[in-house]
């Protein structure tokens, strides 16, 4: 095919279906060129889009508490009682099932960094601080949203509380944390 059919080709299937041009032009180079033995398996472009149904399995009750209730549920172990807050369903030293425990929504970084370079998602919120903070009533650390105006007053043994978004949709971030005043 010549280059200016080639053009058009890319072109038609780029209107035709979205697909970025450059996707194309990387994936059909070669069939393009002519070089691919007359019998072997013909591919052309095409597009799927998908609706699907993500289950948060036996950690629902988490992410419901957070959106109806906003609550911060923990995970028991019966056995060792050690809690875990993000929960797991059996614990990991005893391999029990746990059992849910509301917790107070406080508790204490244990770790944290600024973030001065981020994706295009969060490029709004910089800088920011990135923290595992430990809750008070758990044995185990949880990665956390913070919110803070001046990030310099963030540091190890920060207290900090939990606060709830307005609108929750069941998701992490329906809660983030900032530093009790
Ligand atoms: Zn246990």
């Amino acid at each position: 095919m010549r280059e200016e059919e080639r053009d058009k080709w890319y072109q038609y299937h780029n209107e035709k279906f979205g697909i970025p041009l450059e996707y194309l032009r990387r994936e059909y180079e070669e069939e393009l060129s002519g070089k691919v033995p007359v019998d072997a398996p013909l591919e052309v472009p095409d597009r799927m889009d998908t609706y699907y149904k993500y289950s948060y399995g036996q950690q629902s009750r988490f992410f419901r508490e957070l959106r109806e209730n906003k609550k911060i549920y923990g995970a028991k172990c019966p056995q060792c009682e050690k809690v875990y807050c993000p929960p797991r369903a059996h614990c990991s030293l005893c391999y029990k099932p746990t059992e849910w425990v509301p917790l107070k929504g406080t508790g204490v970084i244990k770790a944290c960094t600024v973030q001065y370079f981020t994706t295009s998602a969060f490029i709004k919120k910089l800088p920011f601080i990135c923290a595992y903070v430990q809750l008070d009533g758990t044995d185990f650390i949880m990665m956390t949203n913070m919110e803070v105006e001046d990030v310099s007053k963030i540091t190890v043994g920060t207290r900090v509380e939990a606060a709830f978004r307005d609108e929750r949709r069941g998701t992490i971030t329906d809660v983030y944390f900032r530093p009790v005043d």
